[in-house]
């Protein structure tokens, strides 16, 4: 068997037209465009990639963009008290604070600072919340991304056996939620996992966030399953590769993820759709 591409930069791209419409629509009818605030704190290479691809996302859908570059040395209080002015800012419809901080910053304080209405990126306790319980508000962007391309196969997600790799609090966790909202039967797998291989090879869905190149093998993929590598890892020869050893994972799965080109792009037309959404929510 070799396995279909799930382009994930073809589908964002369609998801970024059809929000790009809708701001047009907006501004026709006299509603302003949607607006994202972006605050990087520091200089980590990564995350000035990541929000520079949300800042040309943003400009190609018309959605109005705030960009805060912050010092690595910024105080705790400086960064609560521009999150406190946003919250209250009335062309902001949502607030994006780019991960990792730096130490001095407690992370779980600031997303809690963040307004549940403008946390884009899903990680406010409401908003894991809400999606725990089955009515979901604004969406965790990864794993919303990864639903959209899953959708995209055709293939019905109900009964279907799915495991996920890394349980952390922005991908596995409420990818998990995700795949049970979809009523599969779904096992979370982590560092601690005992038989990884034997997991996976369970996998009708197999879903991977772990951050380790080539971890998964493609000898433990089950036949005909859907694949999908959320990581990102640079490989010292300057490509970036995925968790999945992708050409023999090829020669099982019958749909899988590119890296990159697979859940990156996703995960930004997510956050655009994420936004369009809080502004559709404010602006009633
Ligand atoms: P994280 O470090 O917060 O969590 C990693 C998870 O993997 C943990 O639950 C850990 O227990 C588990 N794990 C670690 N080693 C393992 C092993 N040997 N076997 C099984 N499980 C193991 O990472 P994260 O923030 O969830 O990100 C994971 C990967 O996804 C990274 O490569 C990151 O760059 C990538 N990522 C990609 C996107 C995207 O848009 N494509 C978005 C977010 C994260």
């Amino acid at each position: 068997m070799t396995a279909q591409l799930l382009d994930g930069k073809a589908i964002a791209s369609h998801i970024q037209q059809t929000i790009r419409l809708r701001v047009q629509e907006r501004l026709a009818s006299g509603v302003r465009a949607p607006g994202l605030a972006v605050i990087l704190v520091g200089r980590d290479a990564a995350s000035e990639i990541y929000v520079r691809n949300k800042r040309r996302a943003c400009l190609e859908t018309g959605i109005n963009s705030f960009f805060y570059d912050l010092p690595a040395q910024v105080s705790p209080d400086e960064l609560l008290s521009l999150i406190d002015r946003l919250n209250e800012d009335p062309m902001v419809d949502g607030i994006l604070v780019q991960q990792p901080l730096p130490p001095q910053i407690d992370q779980e304080q600031v997303v809690e600072r963040i307004r549940p209405d403008k946390d884009v990126d899903g990680f406010h306790a409401y908003n894991l919340g809400r999606l725990a319980l089955g009515i979901p508000v604004l969406r965790p962007c990864t794993p919303r991304g990864v639903m959209t391309l899953l959708e995209s196969t055709g293939v019905v997600l109900r009964g279907q056996e799915a495991v996920v790799v890394g349980a952390s609090n922005v991908v596995g966790k409420p990818m998990a939620l995700e795949l049970l909202r979809a009523e599969c039967t779904v096992t979370v797998c982590h560092i601690a996992t005992r038989d990884l291989p034997e997991q996976v090879a369970r996998a009708e869905v197999l879903i991977v966030a772990v951050g380790h190149p080539h971890l998964i093998q493609g000898s433990w993929i089950r036949p005909g399953a859907i694949v999908v590598d959320v990581g990102i890892n640079r490989h010292p020869n300057g490509r970036l590769v995925g968790d999945v050893v992708f050409e023999a994972a090829c020669t099982r799965a019958a749909w899988i993820t590119p890296v990159p080109g697979g859940v990156g792009p996703m995960t930004v037309a997510t956050l655009l759709s994420n936004t369009l959404d809080a502004a559709e929510q404010l602006h009633r």
